[in-house]
């Protein structure tokens, strides 16, 4: 397989589609936006962010990359989408930060940057394409040993398939009808297995949960849906 035929044009469309909307607060990628404190903030304990050389693989508009820009660390992104990138590099430049955007797959950047970056972040990516193992073991090149890799995806269980798709798409339309394909969603297990295979060690699992009365989310040691894991690359 090639690094082309990791990426789904279909997939590819529909986030292109939302440039326009990535930095409404309000929009269609709000859930986005109301997770990234959490998300932020879990890297930052695990592997403190300042000064830092961090690659976002599959950064979008650039929501999670521009804040750890904020944290101090020196910030790359790629992603395939042209939108979401030139909106994120308009969003650095209102802010003045001086962040490095490129259209690229994690497996092509990784041939000519391995082992530059002490962290690298895949956030929210996994759960689009059809060969998340290609992608797991691009991050494990591209961050150098002793260095930090983090993941979050959706975990494929019944219960998660029910809420992520028919919950949050439909029911509390927290996102886009059509954002999920549940085939894709990628079981934490299998995840530590596939980062263990490229050489990756598992540090912690944690799940982030969603309480629709309080619509407020929530990082907990337990939870079936989406899960946040930090993995580090043996010297
Ligand atoms: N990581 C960001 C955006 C998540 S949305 C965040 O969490 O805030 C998923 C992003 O992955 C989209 O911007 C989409 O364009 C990108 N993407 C999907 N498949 C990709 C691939 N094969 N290579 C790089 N980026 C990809």
């Amino acid at each position: 397989m090639t690094d082309w035929d990791n990426i789904d044009a279909g997939e590819i469309a529909k986030f292109e589609s939302m440039a326009a909307y990535w930095w409404d607060t309000n929009g269609v990628l709000k859930s986005l936006h109301d997770i990234n404190p959490l998300r932020l903030k879990y890297i930052d304990d695990r592997s403190p962010l300042y000064a830092k050389r961090v690659l976002d693989v599959g950064c979008g508009g650039g929501i999670l990359a521009e804040a750890m820009a904020r944290k101090g660390a020196r910030v790359k992104g790629i992603d395939m989408a042209e939108g979401p990138l030139q909106a994120a590099r308009d969003h650095a430049a209102w802010g003045g930060f001086e962040i490095g955007y490129r259209q690229s797959t994690a497996e092509a950047f990784s041939r000519k940057h391995a082992n530059e970056f002490d962290i690298v972040t895949c956030f929210e990516l996994l759960e689009h394409v059809e060969n998340p193992t290609s992608i797991v073991a691009a991050c494990a090149r591209l961050v150098r040993p002793g260095g930090d890799v983090f993941f979050a995806t959706l975990d494929r269980n019944l219960i998660a398939g029910l809420f992520a798709i028919i919950g949050a798409e439909y029911v509390l339309r927290l996102i886009a009808r059509g954002t999920h394909q549940y085939r894709r969603f990628v079981k934490a297990t299998e995840l530590k297995h596939l980062a263990g295979e490229a050489g990756l060690t598992c540090r912690n699992l944690t799940w982030m949960n969603y309480n629709p009365f309080t619509k407020r989310y929530f990082l907990g040691k337990t939870g079936r849906v989406n899960y946040l894991i930090h993995f580090t690359k043996s010297f």
